[in-house]
């Protein structure tokens, strides 16, 4: 299957267009870096376009006020549009980032299971009455939406990212610009057209959702626009500044979702052959370009030696390849650019100490030559003063480090400026708990690593984020609260003295 080529993938008040000044830019598998397709480059006035649209699309109130049923049914359409057209979706997601059909079914799955999650809870919303301690008034607080939203995605996880924020947006009552990243964009496209239908279905207004492909630049033009009330952005830590930025001059609302550093923490009483094999999944899933991505070992002293070995041993047998092909279990790193700049931070890593024991290199099948591919890789030897148990990497790169104690795990696992994710291994339920409770973390995992679902809350603690996705209070995150107090027969109170 060869994605359509799409030159006018901008989605504007109602209708497909090109970019105003006909900029286009290619789309590449990461696989062969072979050309997927075209899309529209949006330009600062194709965007200024967009926010306009939904400005009016909100101000006139038909889409922030319809009932709550009719805006549920949309998400509800656009889920079992991704359904039917599931296999599609996968594919397309897998041509445009690697990841392997498995895993792009999964997202395709999950951002099902979000829209309906968030079409089910937004028509259980009431708002709730407050004690006056008056007999002659009523008070209650409502949530309303908070206006154009700005919902700017990465590349790791398009179709779900976007999916996370368009869900609880167009719930709430929000209309919409969103941003997909310009490396991954044609889901977000794919899921566009599928939603139309569903908004053309309800009788939305015209620009109650707008798409434009583009650059980094086009996301700056959304942070810093005057028409915009709430930017949601996922990506790097950064750009997320410069979004937190671009946002104040207007006072907009902001919620981050950045990176990791996720410590994955084996204490010695675990089953080994469970531990090493979550330890995989952790660090490895998707070739390790998942912000939460277990790419932090903080190994207990004790079986240790034994432990890394087995680890190595099954990273060196993880078949690389196509992810459109049966058997494959990591696709490559979504760029060269990418890849070099992983490449960077293992060289780095090595010129600082780091002990290689798994990969670090290219592979070498000649298929594999014209992607971006690196073999999953495993560092001992290291200690947090190193740059590559730092920062993240975003790559197939997993840093062991040892620890002899409880305490000394925790303070290991907190030291790092992120606060996204991590887990912790021990059949010692008191252990578990009490580590657990320490870790600055927006999730923790108890002999587990990755689920999650979409009735609990995501995001992270100090430089991994701002607010939450997910969950209740991802519905929140669009809304704005509002007190009405109503006092039901007025008459003078005579503050002042007539
Ligand atoms: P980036 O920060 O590079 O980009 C994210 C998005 O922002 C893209 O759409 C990008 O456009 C856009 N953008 C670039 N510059 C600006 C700007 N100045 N103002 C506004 N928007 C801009 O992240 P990546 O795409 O490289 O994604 C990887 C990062 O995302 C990792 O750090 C990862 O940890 C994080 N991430 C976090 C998740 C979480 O839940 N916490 C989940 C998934 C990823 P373009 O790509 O076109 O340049």
């Amino acid at each position: 299957m060869r994605p359509v080529v799409r030159t006018t993938s901008l989605f504007i008040d109602g209708s497909w267009s090109a970019a105003a000044d006909g900029r286009e830019r290619i789309v590449t598998n990461p696989f062969d870096a072979s050309d997927l397709a075209t899309v529209a480059e949006a330009s600062t006035a194709d965007v200024d376009r967009a926010v306009r649209s939904a400005r009016a699309a909100f101000d006139v109130g038909a889409w922030a006020h319809a009932p709550v049923a009719r805006r549920a049914a949309v998400l509800t359409a656009t889920a079992d549009a991704l359904q039917e057209h599931r296999e599609e979706l996968a594919r397309l997601e897998t041509l445009d980032t690697g990841k392997t059909l498995a895993e792009s079914r999964f997202d395709v799955d999950d951002s099902t299971s979000v829209l309906r999650y968030y079409a089910a809870l937004a028509t259980t919303e009431a708002g709730r009455t407050v004690d006056t301690g008056r007999p002659d008034a009523v008070s209650r607080v409502v949530h309303e939406p908070v206006g154009v939203c700005a919902l700017i995605t990465p590349w790791n996880y398009p179709l779900l990212q976007i999916t996370w924020k368009l869900a609880p947006a167009l719930a709430a009552g929000n209309t919409v610009v969103a941003k997909p990243s310009e490396v991954t964009p044609l889901t977000t496209v794919r899921l566009f057209e599928l939603l139309q239908a569903g908004l053309d279905e309800a009788g939305a207004p015209a620009g109650t959702a707008n798409l434009v492909t583009g650059g980094g630049p086009a996301g700056a033009a959304l942070a810093e626009h005057p028409g915009v009330d709430l930017v949601s952005f996922t990506g790097g830590l950064a750009t997320g500044r410069s979004v937190m930025r671009a946002a104040a001059e207007t006072v907009k609302k902001v919620a981050l979702e950045l990176g990791g550093k996720n410590p994955n923490i084996v204490f010695a009483d675990t089953d080994l052959d469970t531990a090493v094999d979550y330890a995989l999944t952790a660090a490895f899933l998707h070739s390790g370009q998942v912000c939460s991505a277990g790419s932090r070992l903080l190994l207990q002293r004790g079986r240790h030696a034994e432990f890394v070995a087995e680890l190595a041993r099954r990273a060196d047998r993880i078949r690389l390849g196509d992810g459109l092909a049966k058997g494959t279990e990591c696709g490559p790193l979504v760029s060269a650019e990418h890849r070099a700049k992983v490449e960077r931070h293992l060289a780095g890593a090595l010129a600082e100490g780091a002990v290689l024991r798994a990969g670090g290199v290219r592979p070498d099948q000649a298929e594999l030559q014209a992607g971006h591919f690196l073999r999953p890789t495993v560092l001992t030897e290291c200690h947090p003063g190193m740059a590559v148990v730092r920062e993240e990497v975003f790559g197939p790169v997993l840093t062991v480090e040892l620890f002899d104690e409880e305490d000394e795990a925790v303070a290991l696992a907190n030291d790092t400026p992120y606060g996204l994710a991590g887990a912790v291994w021990t059949n010692d339920a008191g252990r578990a708990e009490r580590v657990a409770q320490r870790l600055r973390l927006g999730t923790v995992w108890i002999n587990d690593y990755h689920p999650y679902v979409p009735q609990a809350e995501w995001g992270g603690f100090k430089q991994s984020g701002t607010g939450r996705e997910l969950g209740p209070s991802g519905l929140r995150e669009y809304q704005e609260t509002k007190h009405v107090w109503r006092t039901l027969n007025p008459a003078p109170q005579y503050w002042f003295a007539d």
